[in-house]
């Protein structure tokens, strides 16, 4: 595979310390408050990655950290307690919102099919790992107390920025985002590894440690996460195009001082989805969430949709509008897949030629939008349905989209209507399950007011000699 990696600003082969395994990280989500659907585009490109890996023939060992202490408001390590104030936001616990979040979060990401990774650990979970990590810092050189808090040195290093070739200036934490500065930092770009005293009196998690009562920042916690669970050598770390400065180039620092060689080679980041009127926001305006897509009748998969057909490297542009696109194109897709008849024998030639130019076109800097034309010349190909259905089967195992189980579902409810009689829509025919089906998606179609798919299904079957009536609680077709 060939994968853009940020600390280089090449696209580079994919390459592991250990043949044939893969050490991967991405940085979790920050249990305050519902995800945003644009926080869920950085972990559905993530998914498709570790899937398209998987595909690949790689074993996968994917870690993921679920922040639940030390993220400040701002990156920087300076403003409020994200967990604190969703707490008093709810008038509830640490404890309780971390709980309540985490769980949304994977009931978010079941819905859109997101794999939980191998290990989940929270960040409260792994305090041993970050005083271990601190203590060497600290007796090396590499941090120093102030203040009651422990930070990294970053005048240590030989370079610090690996993400950016901006001036130090323009990257100055207290210009770039316009909060104050903490006057403990010996150098702007020191960040905190241990939080002491602080303004938090109230920060209702801490633990003792080396140097006081306190805890841990919100960058130590991924290095030592990522450290316990996946080793020494880490392959590949993902995160959000925000995280890289100045999350993840203190993470390289702190990891790389620790260990003494070289951490993580390849840096995936995944770029914003936006609203139309810029940066998406939890506070501001509508806040954007599975729920909110679900409520308005959306299939949740229509979003992953949506996400499969553009660039991680791209900005994305949430609109409505957009979506609704995603969604009819799903659904049409979806009629196509039913109308496969599921038998006869796979061609074996035809499926290995189809996955390998697959493989070669998505391991092009995980191109995913040519994923979702693989899907539709699937479709297209001079082969018996049969094999067209395992194609679709296999390169569903990346997309996931859960085109074969959907297609099932539609090409079952079409039968059961026809057979029970009963349902609310009947259909009445010559007894064809993939003629039943297609009749069935003219009128979801209808029903979801798609009227020019509802027209492109009812041409489709008139050039196959079969005309659809309308009757009274359903419709009844026969051949010409
Ligand atoms: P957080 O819960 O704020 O720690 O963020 C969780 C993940 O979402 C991180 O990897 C962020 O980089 C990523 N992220 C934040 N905002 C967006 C956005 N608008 N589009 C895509 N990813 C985002
Ligand atoms: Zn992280």
């Amino acid at each position: 595979m060939y994968l853009y990696n940020s600390a280089t600003h090449k696209k580079e082969e994919f390459k592991t310390h250990t043949p044939g395994r893969v050490e991967m990280y991405t940085c979790g989500p920050t249990v305050y408050h519902f995800a945003h659907i644009g926080n869920l585009r950085s972990y559905i490109m993530e998914d498709v990655l570790e899937k398209y890996l998987r595909f690949a023939g790689y074993d996968v060992n994917r870690v993921m950290n679920i922040t639940d202490v030390g993220h400040l408001s701002s990156d920087a390590d300076t403003g409020e307690d994200k967990m604190l104030k969703g707490a008093k936001r709810e008038n509830k616990t640490v404890m309780d919102i971390a709980k309540f979040y985490t769980d949304a979060f994977f009931d978010d990401c079941r819905k859109l099919n997101i794999k939980t990774p191998d290990v989940v650990q929270p960040a409260t979970g792994c305090i041993d790992e970050y005083i271990k990590i601190i203590s060497k810092l600290v007796d090396t050189g590499y941090a120093y107390l102030a203040g009651g808090n422990v930070y990294f040195d970053s005048s240590k290093l030989e370079r610090y920025y690996i993400f950016n070739d901006h001036d130090e200036d323009d990257l100055a934490v207290g210009v770039r985002e316009g909060v104050e500065e903490d006057s403990n930092k010996r150098n702007k770009n020191d960040f905190v590894l241990w939080f002491t005293k602080s303004k938090f009196e109230d920060q209702a998690l801490k633990w003792d440690s080396p140097w006081g009562v306190g805890y841990p920042g919100w960058h130590i916690e991924c290095s030592g996460i990522s450290m316990k669970y996946n080793g020494e050598y880490l392959d590949l770390h993902c995160g959000g195009v925000d995280n890289a400065f100045p999350h993840h180039t203190n993470e390289i620092a702190q990891s790389e001082s620790y260990l003494g060689h070289p951490w993580c080679p390849q840096w995936f980041h995944v770029h914003h989805l936006n609203d139309p009127a810029g940066k998406m926001s939890k506070s501001k305006g509508e806040f954007l969430t599975v729920s909110l897509l679900e409520e308005k009748g959306y299939d949740p998969l229509a979003y992953r949709w949506f996400c499969l057909q553009s660039h991680y490297r791209k900005t994305l542009v949430f609109t409505w509008e957009n979506l609704d696109n995603a969604a009819a194109a799903y659904t049409k897709l979806l009629n196509r897949v039913a109308a496969l008849k599921p038998e006869g024998d796979v061609d074996q030639a035809v499926f290995g030629e189809y996955r390998e130019k697959f493989l070669q076109q998505v391991g092009n800097d995980l191109n995913t939008s040519m994923a979702v034309t693989a899907v539709f010349d699937a479709l297209k190909a001079k082969t018996n349905d049969a094999t067209k259905l395992a194609v679709i089967g296999e390169f569903d195992k990346v997309l996931s989209m859960s085109l074969l189980e959907k297609a099932a579902a539609l090409r079952e409810k079409a039968a059961q209507a026809v057979q029970s009689g009963g349902g609310d829509y009947v259909i009445t025919g010559e007894g064809d399950p993939e003629i039943d089906a297609k009749v069935l998606a003219r009128y979801e179609a209808k029903k979801a007011k798609n009227f020019a798919e509802a027209d492109r299904i009812r041409d489709e079957l008139k050039r196959q000699g079969i005309e659809v009536t309308d009757v009274k609680g359903g419709a009844a077709w026969k051949r010409l």
